[in-house]
């Protein structure tokens, strides 16, 4: 998927780059000095228990939220405030929730188109050219024209993909991708973001797929009370986990 090879004209250093980041929503603290640091290439899967931070961290590298102190940096770049550098930056950040967020006014095919036409300033014909080899890619582009609603939730957060694709990012954030979906199309999601790692996509993932992570994953994160508790190769954290928090985090997966 040429498309979504980002790696020309990066810098060498980390694209995502998190320097003792930290975060309070009034008395909780929910991320405590957070240093994390993922090459180009990465994947790196985020677990951790329900309110650990994942979703706050996920957000805070778009600066869907602010942080109280730390620097973030995406591909050498500090993340900057506000503006039409935010915007900029923003860009290269593509985000895919839980819940699939697509323009429910707006056709398939626009829903790729507009990110590229509004803030690239791409040509319609091009933009349009450009969607159709990413909706081919993660298999819906029969659907282009019908909106949103008419199609299945795989096959919305399938075009949730390429709408974040469309934009070149230089990292792809999720965040559960698959947790609102019905269970026979999580894989079909999941083998949509294989793919991506495999074609070597930047990814910073966070989910409850253990066999993703295990596949895919080039590191597990793992976080609990808004820190990061240990860091590790997947074989070797689902294997040998050292802390006590991650142990229990495992022992209650089925
Ligand atoms: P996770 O994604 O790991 O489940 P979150 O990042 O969503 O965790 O949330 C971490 C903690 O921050 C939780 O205790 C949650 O209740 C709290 N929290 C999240 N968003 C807000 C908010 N907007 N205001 C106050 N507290 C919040
Ligand atoms: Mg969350």
């Amino acid at each position: 998927m040429k498309e979504t090879q980002t790696n020309e004209g990066g810098s060498a250093g980390p694209v995502v780059r998190m320097n003792k980041v930290n975060k309070h929503y009034g008395s909780l603290h929910v991320l405590q000095d957070i240093e994390l640091e993922v090459a180009r290439g990465e994947v790196v899967v985020v677990l951790g228990p329900s309110g650990s931070g994942k979703s706050t961290l996920c957000r805070a590298i778009n600066r869907l939220e602010t942080i109280d102190d730390g620097d973030i940096y995406i591909d050498g770049a500090l993340l900057p405030e506000e503006g039409k550098p935010l915007a900029q930056l923003r860009a290269d950040v593509g985000m895919v929730f839980q819940s699939f967020n697509l323009f429910a006014h707006k056709s398939i095919l626009e829903n790729v188109t507009l990110g590229p036409i509004k803030v690239k300033g791409m040509k319609k014909a091009a933009a349009e050219e450009l969607a159709m080899k990413l909706l081919t890619r993660v298999g819906v582009a029969n659907q282009k024209d019908k909106l949103p609603a008419q199609l299945s939730g795989g096959q919305q957060q399938r075009v949730a993909i390429a709408r974040a694709l469309a934009m070149k990012p230089k990292v792809m954030l999720f965040d559960e991708p698959t947790s609102a979906l019905d269970p026979e199309m999580i894989q079909e999601v999941l083998d949509t973001m294989v793919e991506l790692a495999q074609e070597g996509m930047t990814m910073i993932v966070v989910t409850h797929e253990m066999g993703f992570a295990r596949k895919a994953a080039h590191r597990v994160v793992f976080m609990a009370d808004g820190q990061i508790v240990e860091q590790a190769k997947p074989e070797e954290f689902f294997t040998n986990p050292q802390s006590d928090r991650a142990k229990d985090f495992l022992g209650k997966l089925i």
